[in-house]
Parts: C-alpha cells; sequence; structure tokens
C-alpha cells in the first residue's frame, strides 16, 4: 500500500520549509504521493518538482491548492488536487484571492496598530518575503515580539474570529473554490471539516453544501486527531457520498504534526485515490 499525503504547505504560503526542503523531507518519512497544497498559491510547485525529478522521482508530487472560501462566518478551507497549475481560470482566482491577503494584512496590521502593537504588518511582511501573506506570518512575529507564547494562544488572544486582527475576510465562496478546481481539472475537497468549530447541525449544512456545489471529497484521516473524530468523518464521507481524502496539513518542524504521520489509510472508506478521475 503506497503512503499517501494530500495536504502540505511550503513557504510558497505559510510553511516554514522551501518546496526543495518539502520534497527531501517527504522522501525521508518514506512518503510515496505528496500533494503540496500552498494557501491560495501554486508558486512552490514548479521547484518542488524540479528537485523530485533530480532526485530520479521518490515521489509522485500531486499538483495541489488550498483555497480560503467564505461560507456564512466562516474561513472554510477548499484543497483542489491534481489542478493544472497553469489553468487561466485558476491563475484568476488566484491572483484575486492574493489580491484580498494583502487588503487584509494592511487592516491587521491597522487594527493591531490601533490595539497599541506597532509594526505588525511590516514585520509578518518581513516573515512571509515574497510569498503571500497569512495570519500564519502575523503570529509568527508576535510570537517573536514576546505578545504570546506559542501559535494556539496568539491565535486565541489575537488572530481569530472577534478579536483585535481579526478583518472579516471576502474570500470567493465555496461554489466558486469547486467549480474553479473542476475547470482546472481537478478534485475539491473539503479540508479538516472539524476545525471549523461547527457543532453538528452545521457541520451537516456544510457538507450538504459542499455536496450541492459539486465537491468531491472529504478530509478523514489528520496526522492530529482522535479515534472518534476519524470514524465520525468516515461516517459522514459515507453518508454523504464523498470521497475520503487525507493529509498531514505539515506546516514546519512540530512534535506532533510530521509528513506522512498518522496516515494509513486503514478505515473502510472510498479513497479519492480510487476515484475515475484521479490519475494513475
Ligand atoms: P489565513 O489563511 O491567512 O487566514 O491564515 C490561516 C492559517 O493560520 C492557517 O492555515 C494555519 O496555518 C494558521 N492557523 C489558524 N488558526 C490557527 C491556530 N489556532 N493555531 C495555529 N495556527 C493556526
Ligand atoms: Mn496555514
Ligand atoms: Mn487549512
Ligand atoms: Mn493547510
Amino acid at each position: 500500500m503506497l503512503l499517501y499525503d494530500l495536504h502540505s504547505h511550503t513557504n510558497a504560503s505559510d510553511g516554514c520549509l522551501t518546496p526543495v526542503e518539502l520534497v527531501e523531507r517527504a522522501v525521508a518519512c518514506q512518503v510515496q504521493v505528496l500533494a503540496i497544497t500552498d494557501h491560495d498559491t501554486v508558486a512552490g510547485l514548479a521547484a518542488a518538482h524540479q528537485v523530485n525529478q533530480a532526485l530520479g522521482q521518490p515521489l509522485t508530487l500531486i499538483n495541489g491548492v488550498e483555497l480560503s472560501t467564505h461560507w456564512h462566518h466562516y474561513d472554510i478551507h477548499v484543497v483542489g488536487l491534481n489542478i493544472c497549475p497553469r489553468h487561466v481560470e485558476l491563475l484568476s482566482l488566484l491572483q484575486s484571492q492574493q489580491a484580498q491577503r494583502e487588503v487584509r494584512a494592511r487592516m491587521i496590521g491597522e487594527r493591531l496598530t490601533k490595539a497599541g502593537i506597532q509594526g505588525a504588518y511590516e514585520g509578518a511582511q518581513k516573515l512571509a518575503q515574497s510569498s503571500i501573506l497569512s495570519r500564519a506570518h502575523f503570529a509568527r512575529w508576535l510570537i517573536n515580539e514576546g505578545y504570546a507564547s506559542d501559535m494556539k494562544r496568539v491565535f486565541k488572544r489575537y488572530l481569530s474570529r472577534g478579536k483585535t486582527g481579526y478583518v472579516p475576510n471576502q474570500w470567493c465562496s465555496i461554489e466558486e473554490a469547486v467549480t474553479t478546481i473542476h475547470s482546472a481539472g481537478g478534485q475539491a475537497v473539503l479540508a479538516h471539516p472539524c476545525r471549523y468549530q461547527l457543532n453538528r447541525k452545521w457541520l451537516r449544512r456544510l457538507l450538504t453544501h459542499f455536496k450541492e456545489v459539486g465537491g468531491d471529497a472529504i478530509e478523514v484521516i489528520a496526522s492530529q486527531q482522535s479515534p472518534q473524530e476519524r470514524l465520525l468523518l468516515k461516517q459522514l464521507a459515507q453518508e454523504f457520498g464523498l470521497y475520503a481524502s487525507l493529509g498531514s496539513d505539515f506546516h514546519s518542524e512540530s512534535p506532533y504534526i510530521e509528513l506522512g504521520k498518522n496516515l494509513i489509510p486503514d478505515l473502510d472508506c472510498q479513497w479519492i485515490w480510487q476515484a475515475p478521475a484521479w490519475p494513475v
């Protein structure tokens, strides 16, 4: 059986490794099929393919992306797998999402300034270098400056919904994300369904909507999750007629999350790689 990891980040978005380092790490972790799914960008893919080729193609590298979408008051993430990274409609959506990120980042900076925290925008931008700006960059800057001790606390105190540094988003709709992923030849996967803090009723609403607009799969297995969560997600996938996907959502070295870690697909599911659309 192959070891799949269908959700990961590089420093083209808010991951800490370069695409080259990510590919090398995936190989070291014995991953065989890796999807790189950066937030609202495909900029990391070319370098990843290059190094994979130079290494003799130890990985089957899947072109992916993770689109931020807006649904009710939630930020819902939709992963696209096997997308064509040159597809015009996809590129135009990415461009508008990136413009949105820039506007939002400035607003986050302004809000933090008003709250007495100077230089957050510039600091986050410096950490992001030329990659796209994420709240994760603000979080890292705030931690470096001593405003909080870790990522969980910094989000809770400053960056999650309702807090000083949170700006209501203007992302595309779930439908637009799914449609664009499809037109770029890919499959649309609802990322980490249990991370939106939705109660059961709202989670079902989300899945109903995702299915209605043509979504293909949901993530059922993650590196760090309870057995109960896995079982719930497996049952929901079955109930809604969605394929199951899996991924670590790796961003950087951590004690809990690692490429390929705990991702054995030992559940009775219809896996996304068994779908007719999956390239062999
Ligand atoms: P953005 O897409 O700019 O809104 O930033 C969201 C990113 O911040 C996510 O992809 C995660 O990498 C990170 N993030 C969000 N919430 C948390 C949290 N509670 N703890 C750690 N990282 C988080
Ligand atoms: Mn992220
Ligand atoms: Mn996500
Ligand atoms: Mn992710």
